[in-house]
């Protein structure tokens, strides 16, 4: 399965992304996380991308479609893949759609701003695993250690109310766009993504015809 999580940020993406991972044994890619790796590790990449990221603004296309061709060459996609975080912009798609020709389904996960809010200031992410959890909707069963590694949990650096609202408005202008680019396209399912994590689960295995677990 070739898979897109569409919404935005704080929609849930990669925490059904992981659901699917689980599921159908297939890697799930985050650009956002590719990027924070970039920052962290000091590349040249990182070093031009972190403006960016602190300001709530889009990495520019032809980094983010590089590095994406890069990840998807690598040998554990042939079996299909789950991308989080990637197309936000007309271009990467129009860019995506010449990389990868038989996408089976893009996934739009519609949640309203103001849960978004609430999401993102409750996140709380392993610097390690990169797993996510929320301190009241999800939190991890060993506190403010992470539940699968127990390396202490931290508050993503962008995370914060005024950077929220940047990517808010970021993400109506330059990435909504794309749930029509894909409704044309035939492949867009949509999602409430407002209920639970295992109801959101639940609706969304059976749109595209998993069964749950
Ligand atoms: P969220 O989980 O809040 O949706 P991500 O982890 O996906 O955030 O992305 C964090 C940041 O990384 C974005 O705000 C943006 O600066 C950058 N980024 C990630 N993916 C892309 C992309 N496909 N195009 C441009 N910038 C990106
Ligand atoms: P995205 O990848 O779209 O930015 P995340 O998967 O990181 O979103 O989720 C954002 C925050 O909301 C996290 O703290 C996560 O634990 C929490 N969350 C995700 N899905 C739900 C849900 N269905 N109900 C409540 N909280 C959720
Ligand atoms: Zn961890």
């Amino acid at each position: 399965m070739k898979l897109i999580m569409l919404g935005a940020p704080g929609a849930g993406k990669g925490t059904q992304a992981a659901e699917l991972k689980d599921k159908l044994s297939i890697p799930a890619i985050s650009t956002g996380a590719i990027i924070r790796n970039a920052i962290k590790n000091g590349t040249q990449v990182g070093i031009e991308a972190k403006a960016y990221i602190d300001n709530g603004q889009l990495v520019p296309d032809d980094t983010m479609i590089r590095l994406l061709g890069e990840r998807l060459s690598m040998p554990d996609c042939v079996n299909g893949f789950i991308l989080d975080g990637f197309p936000r912009t007309i271009a990467q798609a129009v860019a995506l759609d010449e990389m990868v020709v038989d996408l089976d389904y893009v996934i739009s996960l519609e949640v309203d701003d103001d849960v978004i809010v609430e999401r993102l200031s409750g996140r709380r992410e392993c610097p390690k695993c990169a797993s996510t959890y929320h301190v009241t909707n999800n939190p991890s069963a060993k506190g403010d250690k992470c539940e699968k590694c127990g390396e202490p949990l931290v508050t993503r650096a962008d995370d914060t109310p005024e950077t929220i609202l940047k990517r808010l408005a970021v993400y109506h202008e330059q990435t909504e766009p794309l749930i029509d680019y894909y409704k044309k396209s035939g492949k867009l399912v949509s999602v409430e993504g407002t209920s639970d994590v295992h109801s959101t689960t639940v609706e969304m295995f059976r749109a595209i015809g998993l069964e749950i677990a």
